[in-house]
């Protein structure tokens, strides 16, 4: 029968030994001796304790159990970065993505705004250091609920603080990306939070923060892919607002890739597009798309105006610049 020489607990078994030192205790207190054992069963280490994690997403969506599962996840994914064990991370990150989110979510369906304002403080990049694997999983579900809001009932009703967690995606700047054995298979993490996070062009047109100014100054960048996709669901959510925003690009001589930005306008669209993961946004929200003519000939104007007309791509109709 061990007993931890850190803590003086006694364990039954060796295994729940190991376990007890790899989750209760910091990798730089333990000896060399203790760090091989943990080392030697680490495969088994993190598996063997998701139960915890599985046992709360089993339970009733409720704010408590909501926020518990979500520290557990935490919890996981600090062990794995600590022991640099980042397959393990990998597959957490893959394994939970659905049932996290979608169990956050119910949470905040039936408890609104209180519950997702905690998890985005304590999940918030700005404030905290969030581990990498938890930030695409709370942008998710505020993606949800920024988008919901304004479909619902308009866009002042969405909390100025769920758009200012969406827009930090757009320039985090992601260790993870930075360290090769960190980096995960394709779709990156990185790509994840952004992917997560273009609901953020549903806020446009808000009056306590203003979305298509953050767009327009992250379409100053060396990375202007964000903006674009951003762009392109502030056209779902309001298109008069999203063609004056694609205006001001055009019109400004220090974007680079002006023209890079009319791929955002969803000139043939039929439907809408949302890119929110796992989330059946079919069942809640109306999906038809058309672009309003006088907002076509609008961009049609401006893009002569601006003298992009023969640099355009060709399947943008430019063609014909009088009502139709
Ligand atoms: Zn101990």
């Amino acid at each position: 029968m061990p007993d931890c020489r850190y803590c003086e607990q006694s364990f039954e078994s060796e295994s729940n030994y190991r376990s007890h030192l790899y989750h209760d205790h910091d990798r730089e207190e333990l000896g060399r001796i203790d760090e091989r054992r943990v080392e030697q069963s680490l495969d088994s280490l993190t598996i063997n304790n998701t139960s915890a994690l599985e046992v709360s997403l089993k339970r009733d969506f409720t704010r408590d159990t909501s926020i518990q599962a979500i520290d557990e996840y935490t919890h996981l994914l600090w062990k794995t970065l600590e022991w640099e064990d980042f397959e393990t991370l990998r597959d957490l990150v893959w394994t939970y993505y659905e049932p996290l989110a979608t169990h956050v979510d119910e949470t905040v369906k039936a408890e609104g705004w209180p519950v997702l304002s905690k998890l985005l403080d304590t999940s918030d990049p700005r404030i905290e250091t969030p581990p990498p694997g938890l930030c695409h999983l709370i942008a998710n579900v505020c993606g949800r609920y920024v988008i919901r809001r304004r479909v619902t009932d308009g866009v002042e009703s969405i909390p100025a603080e769920a758009l200012d967690y969406l827009q930090v995606f757009a320039d985090r700047e992601l260790p993870i990306e930075d360290r090769q054995p960190l980096a995960l298979s394709e779709p990156s993490l990185g790509y994840l939070e952004w992917e997560a996070s273009y609901a953020y062009g549903w806020g446009i047109g808000h009056s306590d923060h203003d979305v298509a100014a953050r767009i327009h100054e992250v379409a100053h960048s060396s990375e202007p892919e964000w903006s674009q996709s951003t762009l392109e669901q502030a056209f779902y959510a309001n298109q008069h607002a999203a063609a004056g925003l694609v205006e001001r690009i055009l019109q400004d001589p220090d974007i680079d890739s002006r023209l890079f930005f009319l791929r955002a306008v969803p000139f043939e669209e039929s439907e809408v597009t949302i890119y929110t993961r796992y989330w059946d946004w079919h069942d809640e929200l109306p999906s038809e798309f058309e672009l309003a003519p006088d907002v076509i000939t609008r961009l049609q104007t401006c893009v002569i105006e601006a003298d992009l007309v023969i640099d355009a791509p060709e399947d943008i109709p430019l063609d014909d610049t009088s009502d139709p």
